[in-house]
């Protein structure tokens, strides 16, 4: 069974005027959808792994074949990850988690403001394409780390709760250069909702 590209969870221009709809549209049809197509090419090869979830092989990448391991970890980590991305994000978005995430992040970080002040200095400084990342273990100990390309929280063996893609096609259009600025509009539509529902699940 082949990958398909998930569809978007809101319409292109739900998330105006913080991430503008053309952004949204050529990164999840143009951008996602080539992560899809390619790592389907590449499982193809290997039709033994086509029933693996995508979250398995990410989470074993040493398991996948080793001539289409690269791929996997390129391609499958960028299927993956824009799923995520997407599904952290909504109209609604913005301000800060509650219950038990709320908790582990103030155990970490001191407190919400420190989190942010961190997080937000993390994708800021993170040279070359890649993510930023709140991720937790199983124990439900959170952590603000980077990935370069599209390398996966999974396979260091962590959980992805919250991933803010900072490669230039993820803001470029609209705000040219100026990340900062990228990251402060994204804070507006992160939905902390679906972050707390995938620390419970952890
Ligand atoms: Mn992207």
């Amino acid at each position: 069974m082949a990958h398909e590209l998930p569809a978007l969870p809101y319409g292109y221009d739900a998330l105006e005027p913080h991430l503008d709809a053309k952004t949204v549209e050529i990164h999840h049809d143009k951008h996602h959808q080539a992560y899809t197509d390619k790592l389907n090419a590449a499982l193809e090869t290997h039709p033994e792994l086509t029933e693996k979830s995508v979250v398995e092989l990410l989470s074993n990448l040493s398991s996948v074949p080793e001539d289409i391991r690269k791929a996997v970890q390129n391609h499958g980590g960028g299927y993956h990850n824009h799923k995520l991305f997407w599904e952290t994000m909504g109209p609604d978005g913005g301000g800060e988690p509650e219950g038990e995430l709320k908790t582990a992040i103030e155990k970490a970080f001191g407190d919400f403001a420190s989190f942010k002040e961190k997080f937000t200095n993390a994708a800021a400084t993170l040279f070359g394409s890649g993510w930023t990342w709140l991720s937790t273990d199983k124990a439900g100990e959170v952590k603000i780390h980077t990935t370069q390309n599209q390398d996966s929280p999974l396979s260091e063996g962590l959980i992805p709760l919250l991933p803010l893609d900072i490669w230039e096609h993820a803001y470029y259009l609209k705000f040219q250069n100026r990340r900062p600025e990228f990251i402060q509009s994204w804070w507006n539509v992160v939905n902390w909702k679906e972050v707390e529902k995938k620390f419970t699940a952890r």
